[in-house]
């Protein structure tokens, strides 16, 4: 159909046909269409389209994707009045407008009429986390690192070159450095997993690790390792997925041993490196509902998902330790049925309301999921799991409803919140998700042959989207964010310096 558009030899008939090209007509094209149906009507001064000034006039809505015509949105109305479903309609009720074009907030739109990515405007957000922070970030001084990473990760997801940042980041994270190794929230406070992944993160994307005690992190980390496998977020704190997905992004990135030191805990039970009984730890955080739990015997979250799927992407090549560990289908499932009609973004837990972090956290799951079912064979041209989820629907809803208006830019969870560098780091990475392939190599390994250390999770390449997906999910070239590595949410290019710098590092 697009060839026939282009040639201008559209018939009425082709036309009414093809009821998805009907629906992608721009509101330009449809007056172009009307008036080419007067014309012809006219020729030879004959009576005028038989009735055609007794059509009702084509009503938006018509022009919209499928789940959001009436018909759709009314199948999902939830009879049943609960606390629950009422705050599912008040958050359809402030996207709908935002989703179908009623309310554009201002926004400059691009050519499909959707928002366009507001780039200029969320860096300048993100920057202001640069200067000095208002009084009530004062609940944040135990995550300051995550500040560092949502900030130059954004920044980094948009383009900037934040390597401006080194210095001033170096000196800033220097403090909460512990001389037993690993990175606390803030100063004089204990090191502690996530507070240790962000900072390895946030000094990654600015080039500035060698700040970072690769021994001492190496021996820390090795008191955080549990006998049944699994990791605690700090010493003496509890265990959950996190620490095990942050804790092996930092010993794959910073090129550590796998082997345990010889005081770590765990050795006393048996195990000989980081590695041993993760993997099976790991399985047993899935639930009867397929998603993944925080720690066995929790609620499954979209976030815990994303940790599962990525610490078992670094433990082996995803197409072996995925389908190993855990039921690939079930988690398929469940994630697929986190996705919200009619907002189109992600929810974290069954029942809950759409939240754009989660763009992230679920939708960075499905390059992983097709990894573990293409046998480590191209993304685009093997199992396709694009049926199970709707990149176009994540799209709108972070074009559409997740852009603050106005002055300010940043990103928000939804249109009734504020934006913050969190939910602007997350959404841009989901939109990167969305937007872009990641495949997994054929030629990926587990572990490097000579060194013996774990390389399995840098072996992902990216594509972009060709024209004619990009017209699918409606957005232009300014609107596309960067790679964004499946893994490690990272720039790409970011991640690959980062092994170069370790590759031959040794403690
Ligand atoms: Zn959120």
């Amino acid at each position: 159909m697009a060839a026939a558009k282009e040639d201008g030899n559209d018939t009425l008939d082709e036309l009414l046909k093809d009821k998805a090209r009907i629906e992608e007509l721009s509101s330009d094209e449809e007056e172009v269409f009307k008036r080419g149906n007067n014309d012809a009507a006219n020729v030879g001064g004959g009576v005028p389209f038989p009735g055609m000034d007794q059509l009702k006039p084509k009503r938006k809505l018509e022009y919209l994707p499928p789940w959001l015509h009436d018909a759709s949105i009314n199948l999902f109305h939830d009879d049943l009045e609960t606390p629950t479903s009422e705050a599912q309609q008040k958050t359809r009720a402030e996207c709908l407008p935002l989703l179908t074009g009623e309310d554009t907030q201002g926004l400059e739109l691009n050519i499909y009429g959707l928002p366009h990515l507001r780039r200029q405007k969320h860096t300048d957000f993100l920057r202001t986390t640069f200067n000095k922070l208002p009084a009530p970030y004062q609940v944040v001084d135990a995550s300051r690192p995550w500040l560092f990473y949502w900030t130059v990760g954004g920044l980094s997801f948009l383009g900037e070159d934040v390597t401006q940042y080194r210095e001033r980041l170096i000196e800033t994270v220097r403090p909460l450095q512990n001389p037993t190794g690993g990175f606390g929230g803030g100063h004089g406070q204990y090191s502690h997993c996530a507070c240790t992944y962000a900072t390895v993160l946030a000094l990654a994307a600015v080039g500035g690790l060698e700040v970072v005690d690769r021994k001492a992190m190496w021996h820390w980390l090795g008191t955080v390792k549990q006998a049944d496998g699994g990791f605690r977020m700090a010493v003496g704190a509890e265990e959950d997925i996190r620490g095990a997905y942050c804790a092996m992004t930092v010993i794959t990135l910073l090129n550590l041993p796998f082997e345990l030191p010889a005081e770590a805990p765990a050795r006393k039970a048996g195990l000989d490196t980081f590695t041993d009984r993760l993997g099976e730890w790991v399985g047993r955080c899935q639930t009867y509902e397929g998603g993944i739990a925080g720690a066995p015997n929790n609620e499954a979250h979209g976030a815990y998902a994303f940790c599962a799927l990525a610490c078992l992407s670094i433990l082996d090549v995803p197409h072996k330790s995925i389908p190993k560990y855990l039921d690939v289908q079930a988690l398929a499932s469940c994630l697929a049925s986190l996705q919200t009609m009619p907002e189109g973004g992600f929810a974290g837990r069954t029942n809950k309301l759409v939240d754009a972090c989660y763009s992230h956290w679920v939708g960075g799951c499905w390059a992983l999921l097709q990894a573990a079912l293409s046998g480590g064979s191209s993304g685009r041209n093997s199992v396709k799991l694009d049926d199970l989820w709707s990149r176009e629907g994540l799209v709108r809803y972070l074009l559409c409803c997740c852009q603050q208006p106005g002055k300010k830019g940043g990103m928000r969870d939804k249109p009734s919140t504020r934006p913050d560098g969190y939910h602007t780091c997350y959404s841009l990475a989901g939109l990167s998700a969305a937007q872009n392939h990641y495949s997994y190599s054929k030629e990926g390994q587990a572990v490097d042959k000579q060194s013996g250390r774990l390389i399995a999770a840098f072996h992902w390449t990216a594509e972009r989207p060709t024209v004619g997906e990009m017209k699918a999910l409606k957005f232009d070239e300014e609107d596309r964010v960067g790679f964004v590595h499946p893994v490690f949410v990272l720039p790409m290019d970011v991640i690959e310096a980062t092994r170069r710098q370790f590759a031959e590092s040794r403690l």
